[in-house]
């Protein structure tokens, strides 16, 4: 299959409604990360998403719709905090989740009774949804448990000759994964943290908890259980009071005539030299922007990326590290 890689025009909008309207898909940028989209309603089409990606069968999907879609026909039984919620984050990077109505094909929730709606804020994305005007089913457009794309490039890399067409809008603003929140109970449950923090939701809501998973228990987000984001290069994560022990892993490395890049907040990058150096940012935003793409340029000219958490470690930080320790996990 050919892969086109094309700018949001009126045209290209139009190759994408036909494409998604006829059960294929399209890959498309959001706010967060472009997302690989197809008809929610269809088990077939929802089933080639799964296939693309090499998606394990039990991890559910997320339904994007624009800002004007109405919500009552997919979810029901919203509890009375949710409106709150929905007018102080969305459109924007807040996946929440709700009692299914059933609409969408049992696929994109792996049968289970909870559906996971997103109204994303980014201009094209927005346009698209608005356009073809139906409930897509859209996990981030990489390969299974690679890093998750931030550029046009970057889905290109992964799924050309997997997909027809690429949509796209420029490099993502946001950079991580929208945050996943449980709204079924009386209370906001996250269960995958994001750019919309928990404190963030605390001060709309007045409560909100954060979902561990315990040993032996059920994940109540099956995506939590597989590794994630992972670059193809071989990785070693520093906690920030271990300097010290990065800068001797670096050196180590370097003397063994391997390729080393280190990973690391702002703060510390004069620590090492220049050239070996990806930069995460100054701040949590920052930092949440830059780390997929770094990754990425890591695994393209290194053998290995040694990484230091950043001092921070709440709000968005939660949402970064999270990522971070995945991309890093044995
Ligand atoms: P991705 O599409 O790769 O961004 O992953 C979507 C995330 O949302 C995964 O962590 C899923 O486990 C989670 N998710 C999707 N639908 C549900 C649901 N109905 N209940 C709980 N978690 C969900
Ligand atoms: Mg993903």
């Amino acid at each position: 299959m050919q892969t086109l890689l094309k700018k949001i025009t009126p045209q290209s909008l139009k190759e994408a409604k036909e494409i998604l309207l006829s059960g294929g898909a399209v890959a498309f940028p959001t706010e967060t990360v472009y997302g690989l989209g197809a008809d929610a309603r269809s088990d077939d089409a929802v089933e080639q998403i799964f296939r693309i990606k090499g998606r394990p069968s039990d991890n559910p999907l997320i339904v994007h719709v624009h800002s004007d879609y109405d919500l009552s026909v997919l979810v029901k039984n919203v509890k009375p905090y949710v409106q709150a919620l929905r007018e102080a984050f969305l459109p924007g990077p807040l996946t929440l989740v709700y009692e299914s109505r059933g609409t969408v094909s049992p696929k994109v929730s792996c049968g289970l009774e909870t559906l996971a709606v997103r109204v994303p804020s980014h201009a094209g994305a927005q346009e698209l949804l608005r356009y073809v005007d139906m409930p897509i089913a859209a996990p981030s457009a990489n390969i299974s448990k690679h890093v998750s794309p931030v550029t046009a490039e970057h889905v290109y890399a992964d799924l050309a000759g997997k997909v027809p067409l690429i949509l796209d809008g420029g490099q993502c603003s946001g950079g991580i994964e929208s945050t996943v929140c449980d709204v079924t109970g009386d209370i906001p449950v996250v269960l995958r943290s994001g750019l919309i923090s928990q404190e963030m939701i605390e001060s709309v809501v007045g409560c909100c908890e954060t979902y561990t998973l315990r040993a032996g228990e059920a994940a109540r987000s099956p995506g939590m259980k597989y590794k994630h984001y992972s670059p193809r290069c071989r990785t070693k994560l520093f906690p920030s009071e271990a300097l010290a022990d990065a800068e001797n892993c670096f050196r180590e490395i370097v003397e063994s005539g391997e390729t080393c890049y280190i990973l690391c907040e702002n703060a510390v990058c004069e620590r090492f030299p220049s050239d070996r150096v990806l930069d995460l940012g100054k701040n949590e935003f920052e930092m949440a922007a830059n780390l997929y793409d770094l990754l990425r340029r890591g695994e393209r000219e290194a053998d290995v990326i040694v990484a230091i958490e950043p001092a921070k470690k709440d709000g968005v930080m939660a949402g970064v590290l999270n990522r971070l320790r995945k991309a890093c996990a044995e």
